[in-house]
């Protein structure tokens, strides 16, 4: 997506680490234009009209998700990050890696607002090693559910991430890919 590759390149800072902070207009302070056009794109590559859900995970994901399920028309529901938790049954569970935090977290999603007739497009900020998007993944197959597809604003083609999803035979779309990033020099793919 043009308009977004252009405005990682105008206001993206390379970080130590392999980490790319776009919190001037993603995921800190959110450019609305921008993301409803993310919308759009989204849209336009996940067609189907059978989607009844999009998933996100907190705390970044869940802006971007309530921008673009105003083009799918339907409910967004969140991962939650517990710090401890009793497993009650009422809940699906998984564990996530976080990558910017180096730390593992319990990932929880009522059971009431997810289940076997679901049809889920889950939606992200990032994907580099893929933990988030394998947690999410979990919950959706916990609930019996299906996964129409992955929509993800920035994918890091230098991780492991997207490799992984794609060989699980799930539709990902990355609306930019990066190949590679310096603090100077940084390169998309296609
Ligand atoms: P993964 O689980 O795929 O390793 O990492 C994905 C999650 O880590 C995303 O939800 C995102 O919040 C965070 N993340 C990973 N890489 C970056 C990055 O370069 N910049 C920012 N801002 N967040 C990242």
């Amino acid at each position: 997506m043009q308009l977004l590759k252009e405005r990682i390149l105008k206001d993206g800072i390379v970080k130590p680490g392999n980490v790319l902070k776009v919190d001037s207009f993603l995921n800190h302070q959110m450019d609305i234009d921008l993301i409803n056009e993310i919308g759009k794109e989204f849209r336009k590559r996940f067609p189907s009209d059978k989607i009844t859900k999009i998933l996100t995970i907190e705390a970044s994901g869940i802006g971007i998700a309530c921008l673009v399920a105003q083009y799918f028309n339907v409910p967004v529901v969140f991962a939650k990050k517990a710090q401890s938790i009793n497993i009650d049954g009422e809940v699906y569970h998984s564990k996530v890696e976080s990558f910017t935090h180096k730390r593992v977290y319990d990932v929880i999603l009522s059971k009431k607002f997810l289940n076997a007739d679901d049809n889920v497009l889950i939606i992200d900020d990032f994907l580099a090693n893929g933990c988030a998007l394998l947690g999410l993944i979990e919950l959706v197959e916990e609930a019996g559910a299906s996964i129409e597809g992955a929509g993800i604003v920035i994918e890091k083609g230098m991780q492991t991430g997207g490799e992984i999803i794609r060989s699980k035979g799930i539709h990902l779309e990355s609306l930019a890919i990066i190949d590679s990033m310096t603090d100077t020099d940084l390169t998309f793919r296609g």
